[in-house]
Parts: structure tokens; sequence; C-alpha cells
């Protein structure tokens, strides 16, 4: 049986709106090897001139990647202002090294929205040993 509660209809639009955004990307041609040659190209204007072939998907993807690039940003800048560590006061043996918690979420750090924005941006997580 399913005790699952229905999904909130305000986490559905979000959740949805994220998947358009990922599948738009996903779909848009990769610039990364392009961009490489173009950079010898820039003239004294600081602009390249050049002429490409772009897919209708390609113009989805360059039609809202500021947007979006903007969103999530600020998306994580948010979280990981949300998602700290803190003392979690109480007795240890280790004072050098004292447990420390999330100060939103409560989780012992680092918490599981802060390892998850770690591992999306590949952010290794130093210790501080
Ligand atoms: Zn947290």
């Amino acid at each position: 049986m399913n005790t699952e509660l229905p999904e909130d209809p305000q986490r559905r639009r979000l959740r949805e709106r994220l998947e358009v955004i990922q599948i738009r990307t996903d779909k848009a041609s990769s610039w990364r090897d392009a961009v490489r040659p173009l950079r010898f190209l820039l003239n004294r204007e600081g602009f390249v001139p050049i002429k490409t072939r772009l897919a209708s998907t390609d113009l989805d993807f360059l039609e809202a990647s500021r947007d979006d690039l903007l969103a999530f940003s600020e998306l994580s800048l948010r979280l990981i202002d949300l998602h700290q560590p803190r003392d979690a006061g109480g007795i240890t043996s280790d004072t050098a090294h004292p447990i420390l918690r999330c100060r939103s979420c409560m989780w012992r750090w680092p918490c599981p929205t802060f390892r998850a924005i770690t591992e999306a941006f590949s952010i290794g997580h130093d210790m501080g040993s």
C-alpha cells in the first residue's frame, strides 16, 4: 500500500520546471570543444564573428539559458546560506573537532542538502584536517 502523501502542487510545479530545464539543457549541443579554438579568433573589439548551424533544441536552450543559470546560481547560493554548520554543543572528548550539525535541518554536518550541492558541482568536502 502506498502511504505517501499526495505531492504538494507548488512542489510539483517546481519539479516540472526543473525537469524542463534539465531536458532542454541535455538536448542542446555542448559548446565546450567548439569554444576553445574560437578564443584565438577574438578581434580587437573583443568579438568573434561566427557562422554556425543551430538546431531548434539549441535555440531553445540559448533562449532560456541565462535566466535558468541565474535561477540555479541564486538557488544554490540561498541553499548554502541556509545549510551551514554550527557547533552542536554537548560534551565531546575531542575538543579540536567538535560535532557539528546543520543549523537549518539539524543533520550532522555535512548535511544531505549541502552534500547534494557539492556533489552536483563536483566540489570535494574538506574536513579541515
Ligand atoms: Zn542542512
